[in-house]
């Protein structure tokens, strides 16, 4: 009998916070998507602001960057099959088992939770896929500190039926040293996903992963302090999960934090993954 807690809504035996304050080094782009580029003048590209006017970093932006991250590690270190989520691309789908799933859903639950189980990657499982919702939920991000920088850039613009133009435009970013939140949450999760969570941050950390736009021009760079690891329940989820000592409670800035973790990472870096089943 496969212990399927990991995946289980209905009963909670774990759960797990990591929270911190984001610092950026570089200038931080995450757009509203409500420009307009006009030859004529200089258009203004906005960025997303809450309903405060204050730039936000939305929960679904740092799913996206997980999620994203994520694959890259997977794919490349661990050797294991997961799929990119975007589109079509989504491990049911590819299977073609979507329709099934559906339909155990309201027909069998036990026979939706296995197939969710064996033909679903850990990206799936944790960050959702199709309709069903993740496990891990990304707060949004709202600013401690902050100030707005614009710089003038050349956008290329292409509108249906006509050729390229260039125009400049007047980008916003939130300038370099400004703060934000930052929290994670999530129900049930084994040993090595907290491990895996924290080798994504850790890449944030540490440059390797970018935030935002206008990467290519340097923009995206943040560092993570005064982080907090809370981990209420019990301390091992699924047969394949590895033994973790307690650590509720560990605090410290990024590589503090990141080094103390270590035995979740390790734990990532050694579990063997069931799943996806071809
Ligand atoms: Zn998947």
């Amino acid at each position: 009998m496969v212990d399927y807690t990991f995946i289980r809504r209905d009963l909670i035996k774990r759960q797990t916070s990591i929270e911190g304050t984001i610092v950026l080094t570089a200038p931080l782009r995450i757009g509203s998507g409500k420009s307009s580029f006009d030859p004529a003048s200089i258009a203004r590209d906005p960025i997303l602001r809450n309903a405060n006017g204050e730039p936000v970093i939305p929960g679904s932006s740092w799913k996206g960057i997980f999620r994203s991250t994520g694959e890259r590690i997977l794919s490349s270190n661990k050797n294991i099959e997961v799929c990119s989520g975007v589109g079509r691309d989504h491990c049911l789908n590819k299977r073609r088992l979507y329709d099934r799933f559906q339909q155990s859903i309201v027909n069998d639950v036990n026979e939706a939770i296995e197939i969710f189980w064996k033909y679903t990657c850990l990206n799936c499982k944790l960050f959702g896929t199709m309709s069903v919702v993740g496990i891990v939920r990304f707060l949004d991000s709202i600013p401690i500190t902050y100030s707005i920088g614009i710089r003038t850039m050349v956008a290329i613009s292409r509108t249906e039926g006509a050729a390229a133009s260039k125009a400049l435009v007047q980008v916003e970013y939130v300038e370099p040293g400004s703060k934000f939140t930052f929290r994670l949450i999530g129900n049930n999760l084994p040993n090595y996903a907290i491990g895996y969570l924290l080798t994504i941050m850790n890449s944030i950390h540490s440059g390797m992963t970018q935030v935002g736009g206008h990467k290519s021009r340097g923009f995206g760079f943040v560092k993570f302090e005064r982080l907090k690891f809370t981990d209420i329940g019990v301390k091992k989820v699924g047969d394949e999960d590895i033994e973790v000592k307690d650590m509720n409670g560990t605090e410290g800035d990024g590589d503090k934090f990141f080094e103390a973790m270590k035995p979740f990472m390790e734990a990532f870096n050694n579990a063997k993954i069931p799943y996806p089943e071809k």
